[in-house]
């Protein structure tokens, strides 16, 4: 087939908070220098007109950000000294914290927030506002950004280095015939291609096992953050207000958090996190959201309340023994991709921007030198090492491995954490971590017949009012695919549904996506139970990618623009 070649000179994957600091910081790095040579202030040649192109899946930028989010905004500001005066979107300066440890019926406010929890200095943020943000000024910086430009495969040379990326086709029906408005996707090469494509990223996954990107280092673990925003009546919760909490819902082997966060116009956003190294087979994040708002304390803050909108991401929680080599020949990792993320302290989004301009400045001058191989891009990891990135992810290396002996052991692993700057022996050592799919037990051991979820969530129901059903969710996260399409879930061998995954697990995929894409339905002509994929209805979680028992459900990418929109989220 023939394909339009796009020659760009660096390209990043996915719109996110990681690439567009990237992207927007190169720009202003070549800007600078080739103003500097120009006056005679600096020797070298120009580098003259530099091609920078962003694609994104999505249909515009920040379609499909979500985070909690309260920011550190400390590279925020490395990136724009002024950013409250250019207008950056904030929600709120975090004016108190709260941390609650929920019993079943009560509420026990902490006497003293954990330091990591301390926001004092930080800002309530909606992810979605703040990438569009800083899109905009990619934008005015002279940046391509490709909305509806999902990365469907790596290009390689033919010794394996990385010369860009293939956008996906458009216009191919569910059976994989090209339909009247076909459009080959197009091969953007590049001399850097930049993957920020969040937390499991499809072309991070086949790029890192394709070039053994892993190899000595801990399986990556995730968390799943599922997530609501709401219209409450009156002023019961001022903007700025930031609570956590632990307890309940989460049994105490399941790692798990809510989030409640004041931000402007009487919107509230809660959450609720549960680690994807959960055992029971029977665990449903959507679920575990939706008992934490029955707690007599949550289900009085939404009385009277409206849900608006509706969001889930999983967060790569594994820190710095589960990042991947970060470099290879032509090609660079940022962003939760590459595991920046601080899962003691929540935060990604400040590691994620500092990781995007650390990239930048090793293009930059990899630009200058005309060499992109990967010794000369290891660059990138110098940089990070000596930046504040690396203490910081450091100190709290160990933080997540601590969790998997229970709430209790975990949390005094962080406190250990806390006195010895990251050092963890014996059983909190990350480097015995298993990945989170192997922690799943199987439902004989938990003595459950079948996948009935009451078994687990006796009394749970769906009101309408504070608690909802997927589906209802889904519809708060204006999900939108072309339905004719193929499905963009692959699962390699559907027979170990009907009968093994049945028998073992009760088809967890049924309970572990928040969205109801997958479910066991009767085949009519058989009589036998078969999986059906509902892939519209995907928010592009990755949940199914990483916590399938067997490890054959694949994410790639839909066609481009379909997906949530969490605007606002
Ligand atoms: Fe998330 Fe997978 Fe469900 Fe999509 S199908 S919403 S990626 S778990």
């Amino acid at each position: 087939m023939e394909r339009e070649v796009l020659e760009m000179d660096v390209v990043f994957v996915g719109a996110g908070p990681a690439n567009l600091s990237g992207a927007l910081h190169l720009a202003r790095l070549v800007k600078e220098h080739n103003g500097a040579v120009e006056r005679g202030e600096k020797e070298g040649a120009p580098l003259g007109e530099i091609e920078i192109g962003v694609i994104e899946k999505g249909s515009y930028v920040g379609a499909h950000n979500l985070s909690g989010a309260v920011m550190d905004p400390r590279a925020l500001r490395e990136l724009f000294p002024d950013f409250e005066a250019e207008g950056a979107p904030l929600e709120s300066p975090v004016k108190e914290d709260f941390f609650l440890y929920l019993t079943e019926k009560r509420a026990i406010r902490s006497p003293i927030t954990p330091p990591p929890l301390k926001n004092h200095g930080y800002y309530i943020v909606s992810l979605n506002r703040l990438t569009a943000w800083l899109g905009e000024k990619c934008e005015e910086a002279g940046i391509n950004i490709f909305p509806e430009f999902p990365g469907a495969e790596m290009l390689y040379d033919l010794e394996d280095r990385v010369i860009g990326v293939r956008t996906g086709d458009k216009g191919i029906d569910k059976e994989g015939k090209r339909k009247g408005n076909f459009e080959p996707g197009v091969d953007l090469h590049a001399k850097v291609t930049v993957l920020g494509e969040g937390p499991r990223g499809s072309l991070t996954k086949m790029l890192t096992e394709r070039l053994n990107l892993n190899e000595g280092r801990e399986p990556q673990v995730y968390s799943i953050g599922v997530k609501e925003l709401w219209e409450l009546p009156d002023d019961r919760y001022p903007a700025g207000r930031v609570t956590h909490t632990l307890g309940f819902p989460s049994d105490a082997k399941t790692y798990g958090g809510g989030w409640i966060y004041g931000m402007q116009n009487r919107i509230l956003n809660i959450g609720y996190v549960t680690g994807l190294d959960y055992r029971d087979p029977l665990l449903d994040p959507h679920a575990e959201f939706q008992k934490f708002k029955q707690h007599p304390f949550l289900a009085k803050l939404l009385e009277g309340g409206k849900m608006i909108r509706y969001g889930a991401k999983t967060i790569a929680a594994g820190g710095w023994h589960a990042m991947p080599q970060i470099y290879a020949d032509g090609v660079l990792l940022v962003g939760d991709c590459a595991g920046f993320l601080n899962s003691q302290r929540l935060k990604g989004i400040h590691t994620a921007i500092k990781s995007g301009m650390l990239a930048a400045e090793a293009i930059f001058t990899a630009l200058i030198k005309n060499d992109f191989s990967a010794q000369q891009l290891s660059r990138y990891e110098r940089l990070v090492n000596r930046s504040w990135l690396t203490p910081e992810l450091r100190k709290v290396r160990n933080f997540h491995a601590g969790f998997r002996h229970g709430r209790w052991l975990g949390m005094a692993n962080a406190g250990l954490q806390f006195i010895t700057g990251g050092r963890s022996w014996g059983l909190f050592d990350r480097s015995r971590a298993e990945a989170g799919h192997e922690a799943m037990g199987k439902l004989s051991e938990y003595g459950y017949r079948g996948d009935n979820i009451e078994q687990r969530y006796n009394g749970l129901r769906f009101d309408g009012k504070i608690t909802f059903n997927k589906l209802t969710d889904v519809y708060h996260a204006a999900v939108g695919h072309d339905e004719d399409q193929p499905a963009h879930l692959h699962v390699l061998d559907t027979n170990i549904c009907a009968e093994r995954c049945a028998e073992e697990y009760g088809n967890p995929c049924q309970r572990f996506c928040p969205a109801a894409v997958y479910e066991m339905v009767e085949d009519g002509a058989s009589g036998k139970r078969r999986l059906q994929i509902n892939f519209s209805n995907c928010v592009h979680c990755k949940t199914c990618d990483i916590m399938d028992p067997y490890q054959i459900i694949n994410w790639v990418t839909p066609e481009g623009g379909g997906g949530p929109d969490y605007k606002g989220m």
